[in-house]
């Protein structure tokens, strides 16, 4: 995105028509060439992973695979998949078509457009921004490794609307990436990157069979191939990934260090090894003596053949550490963000290719860091040690049984049928992020502060209570991020200026950094939400994110099981719930929207990551009174497969995305008999088109064929935060005469 998010504020410009085409591609081109020049010396540089959007939606339109809709559209390749992917026109597009889905990228936080398929799908290839890119690269005298999706992980990235076996696509697919590679060597490509990322995942037969398939049929492209994984282990796969015809095979050697032991006994004589020995997906400087200790014997027998890189693209973290003038000067000594990664393969480049004497200094430092970090004093806490020790020995207290707790709140609060609520956050107007801003720089005091929050919240119920909604929220002004506002107040985080990491299209996320035990000093949400409530006599849903969205969502310590580090933030997250419910909050939201992203690639590792996380979601509201309703919310993401850990969250509300999925989502809640209330969003917040009454209405009745009326609730899909007031008003407007219609009707 550029180091100061360049990328980010072109596109905005451009889609609103403040700046020119030419403008947006002058900004692309200058952080491309940014980018090349901070990997100038390396022997291969990435060339055709900058996006203007989403690398997967540039695959796409590389390979013609355009849905059906998308086909009449006008307008260039760009503007057509902006338009694509938004829902709304470009200026240089036709009018608006319903946004492509999107979800999350392997086990990040990053999200991707996803490929549609039927049975009628046909590719062709589309190489223009690919051979433009090398072009440029070649101009710059960058030794340029293209960089595509390879053809397996395409196809199961895609989803086909008509229950079409992505495999049987790939005949008609092949043929393209054939061409493709060809037009890569065309344009000066020695190698090619194919990233197949799915190979750190179960495969069945057939998919590993389509592997093979494949490979064989690229295997005279007129370029070598670096078959290229990450995220994860190879495990069963290794025998199939060492021996598909490639020239060279690149894997995380930090998540799959256990892989490169076989995978020397597997791999033909003559293939390269790639290895991703500085982690891309975290923060941590890398050990480079413990790392050179196991790389120098590898060295020794590889020769030539081995490769060095980061585990994975580079996208997933910050761009600079030396961006950062406020962090915790002992915390930043321990970090290493891209540009910093980039040294350290530097480092370890030179190393084995002239001996450890040659960057001596530089190891040395990296040593002290290191063990800096270890011997800190900064990484436990006995007040957390003690109440993590009497977790485990008293266990989680256990909360009464669902349909008790739900008629003590039905008394309790008296809401309607079909209760109409919204996910937490309201816009956040230029006025707020000016307030915050001027607080942040210290331009206003605390009261100055407090006062322009209070204006906001109070604006928030008012308009809320003029909707005619059931349960109010405060709108979140006083938070720029639902994970960085705890990890300010919460002790054992540090919090990043500019550490902003891509979360989809133009929306980049500043995860925080959990680096020690984590403590709650003091209440963090309850002055706001005591403060929303005594303006109504409606109850006010006190917001909280939960530990599992904490940890997912920040960069985090990497010396302790994620799941102790987990239970530490559920410990920290339930002091906040019991003193909401001490205020008088009779609705508290957990928000875990990252509950399912956080898994491990391997199914087979889920039940233990599922038994920890959900355990922790109850840590997080053990103790709260039967009449308090917890409400939890979650979206993009699929449900089918930890419907069972959703339910054993025992929230009495869940409220998930679901708009843009057609209530497909809600089959398997009923399938599996989901025992407690459900809010199935009905309006997609990701886009500014406001639905009608008769749409969402139409949304209710079909949730309705599969949810009991009286365990439905009425909500947009997410929060608020990034629409505009006018909108939100609309459509919550619309959404509340939907309710009552159908209240009236039923
Ligand atoms: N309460 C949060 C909000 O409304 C939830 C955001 C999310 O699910 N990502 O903004
Ligand atoms: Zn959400």
């Amino acid at each position: 995105m550029g180091a100061r998010r360049e990328l980010k504020w072109a596109l905005e410009g451009y889609w609103k028509g403040d700046i020119s085409r030419a403008q947006l591609e002058a900004v692309g081109a200058e952080l491309r060439q940014r980018h090349w020049a901070d990997q100038a010396d390396f022997d291969w540089v990435p060339v055709g992973d900058f996006s203007f959007y989403d690398h997967v939606l540039d695959m796409s339109v590389t390979l013609g695979c355009w849905p059906e809709r998308a086909r009449a559209m006008r307008g260039d390749d760009l503007d057509r998949s902006f338009c694509l992917a938004r829902g709304q026109s470009a200026p240089g597009a036709s009018a608006p078509i319903a946004a492509a889905e999107m979800t999350k990228w392997f086990n990040t936080n990053y999200h991707y457009i996803v490929p549609e398929f039927d049975a009628g799908t046909t590719f062709e290839l589309n190489a223009a921004r690919l051979e433009a890119q090398m072009a440029e690269a070649r101009a710059q005298g960058i030794r340029a490794k293209p960089v595509i999706i390879g053809p397996i992980t395409y196809l199961a990235l895609g989803k086909a609307c008509d229950g079409t076996d992505p495999l049987t696509l790939l005949p008609r697919l092949l043929p393209v990436y054939a061409e493709l590679l060809q037009s890569l060597a065309a344009a000066g490509a020695q190698w090619v990157q194919v990233d197949e990322p799915l190979l750190v995942t179960e495969l069945s037969a057939e998919w590993q069979h389509a592997y093979n398939v494949a490979y064989h049929a690229l295997k005279s492209a007129p370029v070598k191939l670096l078959l290229t994984t990450y995220f994860g282990r190879l495990l069963d796969n290794a025998y199939l990934a060492a021996n598909l015809p490639v020239a060279g095979l690149h894997i995380d050697a930090i998540e799959g260090r256990d892989d490169v032991a076989p995978l020397l006994g597997l791999m033909p004589p003559h293939k390269v090894l790639s290895l991703g020995v500085v982690d891309g997906r975290n923060v941590w400087k890398t050990d480079l003596q413990a790392t050179l200790d196991w790389l120098e014997p590898l060295a020794q027998r590889l020769g030539s053949r081995l490769w060095l890189a980061p585990t994975c693209s580079l996208l997933h973290v910050p761009l600079d550490l030396t961006a950062e003038r406020q962090l915790d000067p002992e915390v930043r000594a321990w970090l290493a963000f891209a540009v910093q990664k980039l040294d350290e393969l530097r480092v370890l480049r030179q190393a084995l290719r002239q001996g450890r004497t040659a960057v001596r200094p530089a190891l040395e430092a990296n040593a002290a860091a290191v063990q800096a970090r270890r011997a800190s004093g900064r990484l436990r806490h006995p007040q957390v040690q003690a109440a993590l020790a009497a977790l485990q020995a008293k266990g989680i207290a256990k909360r009464s049984p669902y349909a008790q707790r739900a008629a003590r709140q039905a008394a309790a609060l008296g809401l309607p049928l079909l209760p109409t609520t919204t996910i937490g956050s309201f816009p956040q107007t230029p006025e707020i992020r000016q307030v915050r801003r001027q607080f942040k720089a210290g331009l206003i005091d605390a009261a100055t502060y407090r006062s322009g929050m209070q204006a906001e919240i109070a604006r928030c119920v008012r308009e809320q209570e003029a909707l005619g909604l059931d349960v109010l929220v405060h709108g979140e002004p006083e938070r720029s991020d639902m994970v960085e506002f705890f990890a300010e107040r919460l002790e054992g985080f540090a919090v990043t200026e500019a550490g902003w990491v891509q979360s989809y299209g133009s929306r980049c996320v500043k995860p925080p950094i959990l680096f020690g035990d984590v403590r709650r000093a003091q209440p963090m949400t309850v002055e706001w939400i005591a403060y929303a409530q005594s303006l109504t006599s409606k109850p006010v849903k006190g917001m909280l994110t939960g530990p599992v969205t904490l940890l997912n969502w920040s960069f985090v310590r990497d010396d302790q099981p994620r799941s102790v580090t987990c239970k530490q933030l559920a410990l920290a997250i339930r002091e906040e719930v019991l003193d909401l419910e001490r205020a008088g909050v009779r609705v508290i939201q957990i928000d875990e929207p990252a509950l399912r992203e956080g898994l491990p690639l391997r199914r087979a590792q889920w039940p233990q990551a599922l038994q920890w996380a959900v355990e922790s979601f109850r840590v997080a509201c053990s103790g709260v009174r039967d009449e308090t309703q917890i409400h939890t919310h979650m979206c993009y993401s699929e449900f089918n497969d930890i419907i069972e850990a959703i339910a054993a969250l025992d929230a009495d509300v869940i409220t998930l995305e679901c708009a843009r999925s057609r209530m497909e989502l809600l089959e398997v809640f009923d399938r599996f008999a989901y025992p407690n209330a459900i809010g199935p969003g009905v309006y997609d917040i990701h886009s500014p088109n406001v639905p009608t009454v008769e749409q969402m209405v139409e949304l209710l009745r079909q949730a309705l064929r599969r949810l009991p009326l009286a365990r439905l609730w009425v909500n947009p899909d997410c929060g608020l935060k990034t629409r505009h007031w006018p909108e939100v008003v609309a459509a919550l407007r619309h959404m509340v005469a939907a309710a009552q219609q159908l209240r009236l009707e039923l």
